[in-house]
């Protein structure tokens, strides 16, 4: 054997490889062989896909929820991290985004796709409280006169 261990044939492969990558012909040809066997063998990759993707659900839907988890931080950090109405700065989970203006919803994806600058110009940072308050005024004092409400349960 001309290698000294495992590790070392493979680094030696893969140099080989990387070198070998710098022909624009050789990587057509790969690709093109690489699509023909998935063409060759569409039914059993599809399944390996879907079979893949049953085994990792959990991972995969962890991924998403950290990356969700951190994008409402990017945007909460970059609208001030506090309540514009009463301060709050708390929780996370406490925080709503409202739309100033009700017709730019739509633009939501934006603010998904890159949360920073003009993008969420839109939205304002609101806690959970002063964003109901806020959509339900007609409900503001609708504790008052009816706690009675509450002792026939
Ligand atoms: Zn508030």
């Amino acid at each position: 054997m001309p290698f000294a261990n495992k590790a070392e044939e493979r680094a030696y492969h893969r140099e080989w490889e990387r070198k070998r990558w710098q022909d624009p012909g050789y990587r057509a040809k790969k690709r093109a062989s690489g699509r023909a066997y998935y063409w060759r063998n569409a039914e059993r990759m599809r399944e390996r896909v879907k079979q893949y993707h049953l085994a990792h659900i959990k991972e995969h839907t962890a991924r998403i929820t950290k990356f969700r988890k951190m994008l409402k931080l990017k945007v909460v950090i970059a609208l001030g991290g506090k309540c514009a109405i009463c301060g709050y700065a708390k929780c996370l989970s406490a925080f709503d985004l409202h739309h100033i203006n009700p017709a730019e919803k739509e633009r939501e994806r934006d603010w998904r796709i890159k949360a920073n600058g003009d993008k969420i110009k839109h939205l304002q940072l609101l806690c959970r409280n002063c964003h109901a308050e806020l959509h339900h005024p007609e409900r503001l004092d609708s504790l008052v006169g009816n706690m009675d409400i509450r002792k026939e349960d």
